[in-house]
């Protein structure tokens, strides 16, 4: 919303804080600090330590692992006299020919699609900075964040970690090099998103050629994708990445409640439909995500036992109890404990994605376990309804707009970062 204090109309550095709403001012760049929204306390800019050349080599590092991964095995396992592989792509073959179309859709593009994309992203920014057309590099970028938390990568080699522990009763296990390529790929990842600087990258964008400065009399707007605060009106594009701006997110409040809704809904199926049917030597047997679980714990294996509880269990529940509170509170116009509200949001943002685990374990051992009544292994309605609770809640979490939360108290005031 409009502040009191004049905002430059080509002031590079000032913020309309994300997740509150406050405009406020970023100071000079100090490698190594990070700054933060004085009100909410999002950080606003972590300044790196390192330039731009350790992310691009960090991303070129991870490319011929990623390359590696897609064409070779990370598993392999024997049973019966027979051998069956697993790739990354044979999952979602695999559930697509069980009939899991959605399933196997969301598997791929969150193990193949967004990992290669955001891959591409950092190598086509960084690495052609200076020679691809300046609108083009800062097309790509805008996408670079909203994409990060889609490549799930590590979230997968969990869901390895489980399928692994339940193949080697069954089977004799090897791993295989893609395993090594695969966790190559995450760290290399990590240590590029680690040390990119993304606001001195923007400003180096900018520096090859903005679009004119807005001279509306309109009031400032912050922009949602690259951060950029323009004086426009509403629906007019800005002026760095070209995102249409917009004070707040569109039906925030009517959106999250849907989209909460529908997976509180199929939380129920999802726990209770089994996730996988598993046949061993003609005797078939259904696995609830509990059942999964009171297995692992039996085995001995309560590390994991714990972990697949919490991912599988509890955090699809905590997003859906903290969304209600949080749209809740919002909807009657509450004040009081907004600090708390916005570290809720987002401990409920950061670990939506980690609840995948599951469903990367049934994929892995689909893909494995096919040799039909001596062991094999099919995904279940549960599954497919656990799928949609993760992908629903995650999109109920973006969908609704933190700095609703912050509207109910009076205009907001500036201050320094
Ligand atoms: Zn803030
Ligand atoms: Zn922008």
């Amino acid at each position: 919303m409009p502040s009191a204090l004049p905002i430059p109309a080509d002031a590079l550095d000032w913020r309309e804080c994300p997740h509150c709403g406050q405009f406020c001012r970023l100071g000079p760049r100090r490698p190594g600090m990070v700054a933060e929204c004085p009100r909410c306390a999002e950080p606003l800019w972590r300044m790196r330590q390192v330039n731009i050349s350790f992310p691009l080599a960090c991303a070129t590092a991870a490319l011929p692992f990623y390359l590696f991964a897609l064409v070779a095995p990370f598993l392999e396992i024997e049973a019966y006299g027979r051998f069956s592989l697993a790739r990354l792509d044979t999952g979602p073959a695999q559930l697509l020919a069980q009939g899991w179309g959605l399933v196997a859709a969301l598997v791929f593009a969150v193990t193949l699609l967004a990992p290669a994309a955001k891959l591409a992203i950092l190598l086509l920014v960084l690495g052609g900075r200076h020679v691809l057309p300046p609108r083009l590099l800062k097309l790509l970028f805008r996408w670079y964040l909203p994409l990060s938390p889609w490549a799930m990568i590590d979230v997968y080699l969990l869901g390895f970690l489980v399928a692994y522990t339940r193949l080697t009763g069954m089977a004799t296990v090897h791993l295989d090099t893609a395993l090594y390529a695969l966790i190559g790929y995450m760290l290399a990842m990590a240590a590029a998103d680690g040390s990119l600087d993304i606001e001195a990258l923007w400003r180096k964008l900018d520096e090859r050629g903005n679009h004119p400065h807005q001279h509306t009399e309109a009031g400032p707007i912050g922009c949602d994708f690259c951060g950029l605060l323009n004086h426009a009106e509403e629906g007019e594009p800005c002026r760095r990445c070209h995102t249409p701006l917009r004070h707040r997110k569109e039906n925030s409040i009517a959106r999250a409640w849907a989209l909460v809704l529908a997976a509180a809904l199929l939380y129920i199926p999802a726990n209770l439909y089994p996730f996988m049917v598993v046949t061993q030597l003609a005797r078939t047997q259904g696995y609830t995500i509990m059942h999964g679980i009171v297995e692992l714990a039996q085995n001995g294996l309560w590390p994991l036992a714990f972990l697949v509880f919490f991912a599988s269990i509890t955090i699809p529940l905590i997003k859906l109890v903290l969304m209600v509170y949080l749209l809740v509170l919002t909807q009657l116009g509450r004040t009081d404990f907004l600090i708390a509200r916005a570290r809720a949001y987002r401990f409920i943002d950061f670990i939506g994605r980690w609840s995948m685990i599951d469903i990367f374990m049934v994929s892995i051992l689909v893909a494995l376990l096919r040799f039909g009544r001596f062991a094999n292994v099919q995904a279940n309605l549960g599954a497919m309804c656990f799928a949609a609770v993760v992908v629903l809640t995650i999109f109920a979490v973006s969908a609704f707009d933190p700095r609703l939360m912050w509207d109910a108290l009076e205009q907001p005031e500036q201050a320094e970062a």
